[in-house]
């Protein structure tokens, strides 16, 4: 009797374990998809492994059904799954449920279409003038056979083209027509299995020859990925860095291995994706959340036999590859590399390091923008630095300069909103028929409204939160839960008409914009305005067409773009950026202004940045006009020392929640009792989160810092048991608890 022991998109501890009926023992091997059951519910798992070891203590249930003729996830893919639950504390079911696209996860119904093709009794030439020849006097007969062949482009009778039964058939007469010439034996129709993949896209352009900085850039990665060397080229906003990737694709294309190209967002694949079709044409693919779960099913089935570049968001990491040969990780620095929720929690960029290490396959990190964990990396041998520090063609770097908005104030130099600087210099861009980028970190019309009578704030019922005004929807929106109510013309408590909006948000900024320059073309770009794929495509093609002239955006408009024609940057409010409670705020904040300045005057022209703020005497904004990288790095790894954060530390966050506050402490309280004996001063907390309630529940929270070495992994599998343990106890059962292993 065989056994197969199942992985479950659970979160279980342990894989569950079925017996395998006699009829598919022959067939059984690890990966392939099986129907089971579970209490009551029927799952889709997946084998990991199969076994003759009879489980003791239940009574084993047979497997349902058998999915799959032959695996859907290989042995590779499986270990990596493993080592990522490991790392990430969280169940390989959970993993697989990130991993596997959910036409995977149900069972796949693949789209079938009619074909027709040439009879397989016509194998010459000849024989189908013969059969021409019988059609002389039927019109319609011979217009389709004349179709079918254009449509062909060339004959081959030992693999006759196979066109869509749809193309040929359009009318009722055509219907007809067609059933005549099948009924002669001049086409047969058959039924195949479709994509939807695109594999349209034609290489159109050679690789670029590289400048001389380039090649020495290339050179040396290419010595450190023959010293099995993570890579990190550290090259500044439009260095070129994008062309040197596509040599190292290139590289790995003739010798027949995969690439893997990973961007932190969708938005950015659509620039990419010309860029590297233009090279690689077909071969290219590209996987990400927007496609619907049969198109993701049909690219997952794609990967190994169609696509050699995969063009993808972190969760790309989990394509069947079976020859892998370079991992590039664009834009390395990037937050959204990082998945909150659900678990598993994991990085990209260091699951890519894990992949990469599976396949052999080389890794390089790209930014102009280092994270300080990666930075550090390269500083102590760990990963080999490469610098590029010209921009491509030697276009200047932009000036920077810095507006003291608290000065603009006291001399009414802005409404507010814009200093007249930055007025006058957009004016002038206008005048010359350039365009504009306008940077606020927040979405919306403003980030709260106030009550000028009695000071009231509208805050959100389930979260601890104000509400952000939106004037379109004419709302007050949660931005945590998106509950939202409608914008009362009086105050809720005091009755008072006078309910006044406070700061600004990229509704507000563009409003205002408008005003000052009735004649300008003005779009958003932030969440609320490109909430899909299409509108966020549309309003960058419009941008890149020049049919734009500013773009008033938030983070989204500061990744890679590339426009040529963008010689001015505007930073509205630098102090929200300054001001965020989190031990990594000046990385980010410093990153934020570098790369959002980096989208001016990209080709000849030298660009220009105009940053508003009420601290222009802040490290920071020195830091970020001098673009003074190191600077940055080294005092935020005295910092980080001192108060014993990454990278001197590896830290796990655990938060805690529950609608009760009594139970939720109660819980805090065990967890704590059950880990300091273990963890002592690495353990801190509980202590409350900025936002203390969200979703009608409230937080609390631990901070658990690990050695960056081997005793690491014994503490964190003991805080997993101990976690489990505080699930367990009477009354406790109800509190969620996860763990963020590496927080970003
Ligand atoms: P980065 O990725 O560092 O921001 P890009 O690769 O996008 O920089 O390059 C910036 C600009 O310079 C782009 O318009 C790109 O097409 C151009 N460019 C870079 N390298 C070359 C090259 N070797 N030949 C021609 N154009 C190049
Ligand atoms: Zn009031
Ligand atoms: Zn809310």
């Amino acid at each position: 009797m065989l056994f197969a022991d199942v992985i479950l998109p659970l979160p279980l501890p342990k894989l569950l374990t079925y017996a395998v009926p006699d009829e598919w023992a022959g067939r059984m091997t690890a990966g392939i998809r099986v129907e089971v059951t579970v209490g009551k519910k029927n799952y889709t798992g997946l084998t990991r492994r199969v076994h003759d070891h009879v489980p003791e203590g239940y009574a084993v249930k047979p497997i349902v059904a058998l999915l799959d003729e032959r695996p859907t996830v290989n042995e590779k893919q499986l270990q990596y799954w493993e080592q990522l639950a490991d790392y990430y504390l969280c169940s390989v079911g959970e993993v697989m449920k990130a991993a596997l696209p959910t036409g995977l996860r149900t069972s796949f119904t693949p789209l079938v279409e009619t074909r027709v093709r040439l009879h397989p009794s016509i194998t010459s030439e000849a024989q189908l003038h013969d059969r021409l020849d019988t059609l002389k006097r039927a019109v319609n007969q011979e217009a389709l056979l004349v179709r079918y062949l254009s449509l062909a482009d060339g004959i081959r009778f030992d693999r006759p083209h196979e066109a869509p039964k749809k193309w040929l058939a359009r009318d009722a007469s055509e219907t007809a027509a067609l059933a005549a010439c099948i009924k002669r034996n001049i086409f047969e129709q058959v039924t195949c299995e479709v994509g939807r993949l695109d594999l349209s896209a034609t290489a159109t352009r050679e690789l670029p020859a590289l400048s001389d900085a380039q090649q020495q850039a290339h050179n040396e990665i290419a010595a450190l990925f023959d010293a099995r060397k993570v890579a990190l080229l550290h090259g500044v906003t439009a260095s070129g860095k994008t062309e040197i990737y596509i040599h190292l694709i290139a590289e790995q294309l003739r010798r027949g291995r995969q690439a893997l190209y990973l961007l932190p967002e969708i938005a950015l694949t659509t620039q990419i994706i010309e860029r590297l079709q233009s090279v690689f044409g077909a071969a290219v693919g590209v996987y990400h959340s927007k496609y619907n779960d049969n198109e993701r099913a049909e690219i997952y089935r794609a990967v190994p036999s169609l696509y050699r570049v995969i063009l993808g968001v972190r969760s790309a990491l989990f394509l069947p590859f079976d020859n892998l040969g370079l991992i590039l990780v664009d834009e390395e620095h990037e937050t959204t590399y990082k998945q909150f929720d659900p678990a598993p929690r994991y990085h990209a960029r260091d699951a890519a390091t894990m992949l990469a290490q599976q396949h052999d396959a080389a890794v390089l990190l790209g930014t102009a923008t280092p994270s300080i964990e990666s930075f550090y990396n390269a500083c102590t041998g760990k990963y080999g630095l490469v610098t590029l520090t010209e921009r491509y063609h030697r276009a200047p770097l932009p000036k920077t300069e810095v507006v003291d908005m608290l000065h603009a104030r006291k001399k009414q130099r802005t409404d507010g909103v814009f200093s007249q600087h930055l007025l006058e210099a957009i004016s002038g861009a206008l005048i010359r028929g350039e365009q504009v980028i306008l940077f606020q970190n927040r979405r919306g019309y403003s980030p709260y409204v106030q009550c000028a009578d009695c000071g009231h704030i509208p805050h959100c019922r389930q979260c601890s939160v104000s509400l952000t005004c939106h004037r379109q929807g004419q709302a007050l929106v949660c931005h945590y839960c998106g509950a939202s109510q409608p914008l009362a013309a009086a105050c809720p408590e005091c009755h008072s008409p006078q309910m006044q909006t406070k700061g600004f948000g990229t509704e507000k900024a563009e409003d205002m914009l408008q005003i000052h320059f009735p004649q300008a073309r003005i779009t958003r770009l932030d969440l609320d305005a490109a909430r899909t794929k299409q509108a966020y495509t549309r309003i960058l093609g419009d941008f890149a067409q020049r049919r734009i002239d500013i773009l008033v955006g938030t983070q989204m408009l500061t990744k890679g773009l590339d426009f040529d024609n963008v010689t001015l940057v505007g930073i509205l409010d630098a102090d929200t950026l300054l001001n965020f409670p989190d031990f990594r705020a000046h990385e980010r904040s410093f990153q934020l202004m570098t790369q959002v300045s980096g989208r001016a005057g990209r080709q000849q022209q030298q660009g220009r940045v105009i940053i508003q703020t009420a601290q222009s005497g802040s490290r920071i904004i020195q830091l970020v006009r001098r673009n003074d990288y190191r600077a940055l790095f080294e005092s935020q790894l005295i910092e980080r020392r001192e108060f014993h954060f990454p990278p001197y530390s590896r830290l796990i966050s655990i938060t805690l929640k529950h609608p009760s506050n009594d139970v939720l402490k109660q819980a805090a309280r065990q967890l704590r009792t059950l880990l300091i004996p273990a963890m002592g001063a690495r353990l801190t907390g509980p202590f409350q989160p900025s936002v203390q309630y969200i979703q009608g529940r409230h937080l609390l929270c631990f901070w658990l810092r690990l050695e960056r070495n081997a005793k690491a992994a014994g503490l964190k599998k003991h805080l997993a048991e101990q976690i489990r343990a505080v699930g367990k106890q009477k009354g406790l059962s109800g509190v969620e608890i996860t763990i963020d292993v590496d927080p970003a």
